[in-house]
């Protein structure tokens, strides 16, 4: 199994509570979290900086760009790029599971998500920073 994840989603992951844009793209995001939560596997992950497997699924998915709206391929190009950096990740390249799992629950305090995630419509829910303190407890205890 290799995943193909766009920089922001690897943080989307660890806070998604089943919320989406259609059935099918939470039926995908779903299925990848379900992968990412299993202990005992580890898989590649191309990590990205534009479609993704998730996006494959999106009903928003224009023919080379985010149509969600006028400026979101903008915008959701702009996160991808701050988590990559913040992560010390390439796009393009390939890396395993745990090691961006790692990575995630090293170098990400849940409040950087106010400056990673600036203008995601899901950051006031809470749950997303939620979920990194979670990810840290239980990867670095
Ligand atoms: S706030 Fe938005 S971009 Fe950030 S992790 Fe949550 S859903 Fe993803």
């Amino acid at each position: 199994m290799k995943r193909i994840i766009r920089g922001h989603h690897l943080l989307c992951i660890h806070g998604f509570k089943g919320m989406g844009y259609s059935p099918k793209f939470i039926e995908v995001m779903s299925s990848i979290v379900e992968d990412i939560s299993h202990d005992d596997t580890d898989f590649p992950i191309q990590v990205v900086q534009s479609f993704d497997d998730a996006c494959q699924a999106c009903p928003h998915k224009g023919k080379t760009q985010c149509e969600k709206s006028e400026d979101s391929n903008t915008h959701v190009l702009s996160l991808d790029g701050k988590v990559l950096h913040h992560l010390r990740i390439k796009h393009g390249e390939t890396y395993m599971k745990s090691e961006i799992i790692k990575k995630t629950a090293t170098l990400v305090q849940p409040d950087d998500l106010d400056h990673l995630c600036e203008g995601c419509s899901w950051l006031e829910y809470g749950v997303c920073k939620e979920g990194i303190q979670n990810l840290k407890e239980k990867v670095l205890s």
